[in-house]
């Protein structure tokens, strides 16, 4: 078997006809930036989360920082306040704060979850703290109680990163009593990168909040500063969303269910199969609350060598992620640590391939090589 960690094309496959239909009808629409097509599938969002204003924008990066610079904007949020963070996010969570002019503060993971550990964020508040940014790493909900209690109790604005987990649901409730993600705290980003559970044809992100005034700055902020045609309140930026991919995503928004339910079965075969005592799982949880962006084991052992006997089996394999952002070259030694728990996910970790195009057989066939390929 050939199996590729990641095929983008055979992934879009079962949509290509709607996608074609969706892309013709904006070309003959002749109206190629913002109008119906965009304000559609903001609707559209904000029905599936259960949220009152979405925006689209340009990519999930730009919706964190559009969240943090709007709120800089109705001033909730100031240059020098501290957000709280998990430490083994991907990057983008961590850029977003510091191009606002915020600290992030980072809090190490649960070894379980791979999720923020909510018991320590209590701990890392202090009287500059003003947001905790929670990350459902890997399409797992990170919220509950305690992360819950923490916020209130400290009056501290909750950021979901959705980039990850469109689709999953929380036992825990959300401020506003809402269970999905992205309607769980104050404001969310998502991001429709093409690998994303909802993936566009290129780049395409949304913030989604109740908070009306928040969706005004959001919305002026990513188009020039102006709240109308040549009125500009805010120094802007240019963080739109095409209609083409507006189109796009309203193709595929009405198949995301079915192909997490998909992600969901494949990941029970991964989990009944691999047997391998030098593997770690992901921890099993209400199957509701994760999607299977990623499903990641963790090797205790020589990673390379596991991923290169895969390889020749015709499995591919990826890592997310394999240096932490406090290790990155920009911002080497500015976040303090060492982040001993996110340091050695990182050097564990390995993303098995967990597209909802996988067969049965596929998914038999790469827990079976894994269990003898020692
Ligand atoms: C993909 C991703 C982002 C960034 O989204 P882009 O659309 O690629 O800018 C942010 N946070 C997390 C956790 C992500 O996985």
């Amino acid at each position: 078997m050939n199996i590729p960690f990641l095929d983008l094309r055979r992934l879009n496959e079962p949509y290509l006809d709607a996608i074609a239909d969706a892309t013709r009808r904006v070309v003959y629409s002749g109206r190629y930036i913002g109008g119906d097509e965009v304000e559609r599938f903001e609707s559209s969002l904000a029905d599936y989360c259960g949220v009152a204003h979405v925006a689209g924008v340009s990519n999930g990066l730009d919706a964190l920082r559009l969240i943090i610079e709007g709120y800089k904007a109705i001033g909730r949020l100031r240059a020098g306040d501290e957000i709280i963070v998990p430490a083994n996010t991907y990057i983008a969570s961590i850029l977003a704060i510091t191009a606002a002019g915020l600290h992030p503060v980072l809090v190490e993971p649960s070894e379980d979850t791979l999720n923020i550990d909510s018991r320590l964020i209590e701990a890392a508040v202090t009287e500059r703290t003003r947001a905790i940014m929670t990350v459902h790493l890997y399409g797992r909900t990170a919220w509950d109680d305690i992360m819950r209690d923490t916020a209130l109790r400290h009056n501290l604005i909750v950021i979901e990163d959705n980039a990850q987990a469109l689709g999953a649901l929380s036992p825990t409730p959300g401020l506003n009593g809402g269970r999905h993600t992205g309607a769980l705290g104050h404001a969310a980003a998502f991001s429709f990168y093409p690998t994303k559970n909802l993936g566009a044809m290129g780049d395409a992100g949304a913030v989604a909040t109740d908070d009306a005034e928040l969706a005004a700055a959001v919305r002026a902020l990513a188009n020039y500063g102006s709240d109308r045609r040549y009125h500009n309140i805010y120094q802007g930026y240019n963080c739109r969303m095409d209609p083409m991919q507006a189109a796009v995503l309203s193709a595929k928004l009405p198949g995301l269910d079915a192909d997490n339910e998909r992600r969901r079965a494949i990941a029970a075969i991964y989990d009944a199969e691999i047997t391998r005592p030098d593997i770690i799982l992901p921890a099993i949880s209400d199957p509701a609350e994760t999607i299977y962006h990623q499903y990641v084991i963790r090797i205790d052992g020589d990673r390379d060598r596991f991923r290169r006997l895969l390889a020749d089996k015709g499995i591919g394999t990826d890592i997310h992620y394999a240096v932490p952002p406090h290790l990155q070259p920009c911002y080497a030694g500015r976040f303090g640590g060492p982040y001993p728990v996110t340091e050695k996910i990182a050097r564990q970790a390995v993303s098995l391939p967990i597209a909802p195009y996988l067969s049965d057989d596929e998914a038999h066939y790469i827990a079976s090589t894994i269990n003898t390929c020692l």
